[in-house]
């Protein structure tokens, strides 16, 4: 049976190479951009990166580099990866995520934040904020990095306006430390803001005025809006991410985005989930940042749809009351009219249930 269902598979992935040299455009000519998330960056996500034709790297998690080490990483370290993966990008824009520890992620190894009672209670831009030291040596590196290719940087877990502002301050107080210092660096840079909380959805009108761009974490956004644990999550999945409350707020982040100028990503695990393509592409997103193995079939989804088809879909999707009706009804639509793009149709019909999915 598995040997089967590898032959189905290979089948199906046959023309991924010509794929990757093909543009994502929707069959009326709307460009999408299709980006990868990079975890470790080393030679085989960047390979990956290459081969699947990206478009650029949308989400780089810099903290897998403190991760790796026992210590916070030095200036220059950081200074030599950053700059390596920008060199390996050969002119496709790079967008930084400024280190998101806390929670969960913190670490024996940050001395500076050792023993600090309370320190579990925050998270991202708000434990760099309250503990300086952890991002100090990364603003600067990133800086001169920068100057050698196309970059942007943009800050994890943004709760509002306040902390946006002071971490745009601690960037650019970075930038003016190295000039003060005569190392050479970038003058400008691209700052964005992940909208992961349901804060941030609520003042995405404020946060797309201050921010060159947003970018849509679903992975963190869904579970601090449905009230779930993101282990749990991340194991069941279900219909989660079809919650009215979900689209609604993408929906919401999406238009405001618009109606002040700030692009909109979305680059949580959602992006790469091609029953979430016609609505994301519905709601004006016109970015999406994945593992890139996801990028063809992603890609093949893009270039067989119409904005209006997408359209139709999501409005339909927008009047229904609970996830498993939105769930139910894009299941149907995909199902009936792009069953032989999906992957989880055509390579492992085996698992698929007697509803078709
Ligand atoms: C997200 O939360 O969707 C995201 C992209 O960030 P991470 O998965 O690194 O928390
Ligand atoms: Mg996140």
């Amino acid at each position: 049976a598995y040997g089967a269902q590898r032959h189905r598979r290979e089948q199906f992935e046959r023309g991924f190479d010509q794929l990757a040299t093909e543009p994502a455009v929707t069959q009326d000519g709307t460009r999408v951009h299709l980006l990868t998330n990079l975890e470790l960056a080393d030679t085989d996500e960047l390979a990956q990166t290459d081969a699947q034709g990206a478009d650029g790297v949308g989400l780089y998690r810099t903290e897998y580099a403190y991760l790796a080490s026992d210590a916070l990483p030095a200036e220059d370290d950081l200074f030599d990866i950053h700059r390596a993966i920008l060199a390996s990008a050969q002119g496709r824009p790079v967008t930084f995520r400024t280190v998101d520890l806390g929670g969960e992620k913190v670490l024996p190894l940050l001395d500076v934040t050792h023993n600090v009672e309370g320190i579990e209670n925050v998270r991202g831009v708000r434990l760099c904020l309250r503990y300086p030291r952890v991002w100090e040596a990364q603003l600067r590196a990133l800086w001169r990095a920068c100057a050698y290719g196309e970059a942007r940087v943009m800050f994890p877990m943004v709760p509002g306006v306040a902390e946006f502002r002071a971490a745009k301050h601690a960037v650019h107080a970075a930038r003016d430390q190295l000039q003060r210092e005569g190392i050479p660096c970038a003058d400008e840079l691209e700052i964005g803001a992940m909208i992961e909380l349901p804060s941030a959805v609520t003042v995405a009108d404020l946060l797309a005025e201050e921010a060159d761009f947003l970018s849509i974490g679903t992975n963190d956004l869904i579970p601090y809006s449905l009230g779930l644990d993101r282990a749990y999550m991340d194991r069941t999945m279900v219909s989660e991410p079809y919650h009215p409350g979900i689209l609604r707020a993408i929906l919401r982040v999406a238009e405001e985005g618009q109606r002040h100028g700030a692009p909109v990503t979305v680059c949580g695990e959602m992006a790469g989930d091609p029953f979430y393509v016609l609505p994301l592409i519905a709601m004006g997103v016109r970015s999406l940042s994945m593992s890139a193995a996801s990028i063809p079939q992603i890609k093949r989804v893009v270039r067989s749809t119409t904005v209006n088809e997408a359209k139709d879909v999501l409005g339909r999707l927008l009047d229904l009351p609970t996830a498993e009706a939105v769930d139910y009804e894009l299941h149907r639509h995909m199902l009936e009219h792009y069953a032989h793009l999906l992957v989880s149709h055509v390579a492992e019909v085996d698992s698929v249930g007697p509803d078709g999915y």
